[in-house]
């Protein structure tokens, strides 16, 4: 283990000295740091003990067991954990509203809810431990992104059923920066705010941050006339294009980090200062990467979908839990001195990605690909037909004011252009359409960019 006098100890419980270097700041070198050995003996421990938890006083944990014929005392290492079943949203819907939790409701301090994309949306429960451990991991991975006590955070999720805000609010809280509870919507207010209390960290999702930018733009100030200097994004997937678009536009680093409801909200992973995948906390979960279609875990370093299994969680554990979120996992160490894993920046959602003529498309690559090609805007919109047995793809673009929309040459073989690199980057062909500036409507919470018109 890395001896701690060397690493840059923040946490007050943990600190007996102060450093000035803020961005080698670890907010828990003991757990953040341990070697694979006491780690891999420390998550076996937990496993054991959730397996045991769940299989007693959840139902359908225990029926799932039974069905796959496997009881948690049988599960001894690690590797075991492949044998159990998986757990989906359908299960969290089947068990409605309460019946995944594992406590009594006496126990249960906390409640909220991850959007549905269809019926009811599904209930999370959190006993008081578990608001501590929420709190901690969101201070680890503020801390990793640059967050300090001298902060002022400015928090632009939606308050309310959604976990973003309130994971963000105390993890900040405890590193003891300044909150701005601000909530969502309304972005003349939000730059007013900014402006007037001097807003250093900005927290929403990446899209928000560049309807920000846009709005700033408009209005003509300057971003570089705020304080901001640190952005922390999440809740939805975006490109390395897309950072560097909000960098460049906002003046900040634009950090990302990961989280679902289900699993726990944001604090699950997040970027250091060396931004070469996210810190995964595997001292509370387990990760595994599966092909969506076969359910096999993959081997190490390949792409496909997060599985997650809690490991500390006292009232919603989740026990191999389907993310639908694409991703890979990188076990090479990081300069930081962190030694968890770290995983890549989501591709997409299993759900999001498109089959296009069995091809697998993502938004997030044609995203990419906009954010290269001069002229435009990095709004879009996929629209996804079948014409007879055919599926289409088109990609509604907005072009900027200085793109030619009156001359018909120079237009057509703008999208020539774009339609060559779609083909090329993701092996099938979109049909290009551009529309004009602001035409496409912008979210202020998560952008839902694609229509699928097939039956
Ligand atoms: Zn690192």
């Amino acid at each position: 283990m890395t001896p701690l006098k060397d690493l840059n100890v923040v946490n007050p419980d943990q600190s007996t000295q102060t450093n000035s270097n803020l961005h080698g700041r670890i907010w828990d070198p003991v757990n953040e740091c341990l070697n694979r050995e006491t780690l891999v003996q420390l998550q076996t421990s937990r496993l054991k003990e959730t397996l045991l938890r769940v299989y007693r006083h959840v139902p359908s944990y225990q029926k799932k067991f039974l069905q796959a014929e496997i009881r948690p005392e049988e599960v001894r290492s690690l590797e075991d954990l492949q044998r159990l079943p998986f757990t989906t949203k359908e299960d969290l819907r089947l068990s409605y509203p309460y019946g995944m939790f594992a406590v009594p409701m006496r126990e249960v301090v906390r409640i909220h809810s991850s959007s549905g994309t269809t019926g009811k949306p599904t209930v999370v429960g959190y006993s008081r431990h578990d608001l501590q451990t929420w709190t901690e991991l969101a201070a680890r991975f503020m801390t990793a992104a640059g967050v300090t006590e001298d902060d002022i955070v400015h928090i632009a999720f939606g308050y309310g059923l959604f976990t973003g805000a309130f994971g963000l609010h105390y993890g900040a809280e405890r590193i003891g920066a300044s909150v701005i509870p601000m909530s969502s919507g309304n972005t003349d207010k939000q730059i007013m705010i900014m402006q007037d209390y001097r807003s250093t960290a900005l927290v929403c999702t990446p899209s928000y941050a560049l309807t920000v930018a846009d709005r700033l733009e408009k209005s003509g100030i300057d971003p570089r006339s705020l304080s901001l200097r640190v952005g922390l994004f999440g809740a939805e997937p975006w490109s390395e294009e897309m950072r560097r678009e909000i960098q460049e536009r906002l003046g900040i680093v634009a950090t990302d980090n990961y989280g679902l409801s289900e699993v726990m909200g944001p604090g699950i992973a997040g970027e250091c200062q060396h931004r070469c995948g996210m810190h995964l906390f595997e001292d509370h979960f387990i990760p595994e990467i599966i092909d969506p279609d076969s359910g096999q875990v993959l081997p190490a370093g390949e792409v496909g979908e997060l599985v997650l299994t809690t490991i500390t969680k006292e009232a919603f554990p989740m026990v191999r839990y389907r993310t639908r979120d694409i991703t890979r996992l990188d076990y090479s160490p990081c300069p930081c001195g962190r030694t968890s894993v770290r995983m890549a920046k989501t591709m997409g959602r299993s759900d999001d990605m498109l089959i296009i003529k069995g091809v697998n498309v993502f938004p997030t690559q044609i995203e990419e690909i906009l954010f290269q090609v001069e002229g435009c805007e990095p709004h879009y919109q996929l629209v996804v037909e079948r014409v007879g047995s055919l599926d289409t793809l088109e990609v509604q673009v907005e072009v900027n004011d200085r793109i030619f929309f009156d001359e018909m040459k120079k237009q057509r073989a703008f999208i020539d252009h774009l339609e060559k690199r779609f083909l090329s980057a993701l092996g099938v062909g979109a049909k290009v359409k551009l529309v004009e500036p602001s035409s496409i409507p912008r979210h202020e919470g998560k952008a839902n960019r694609i229509i699928d018109r097939r039956p």
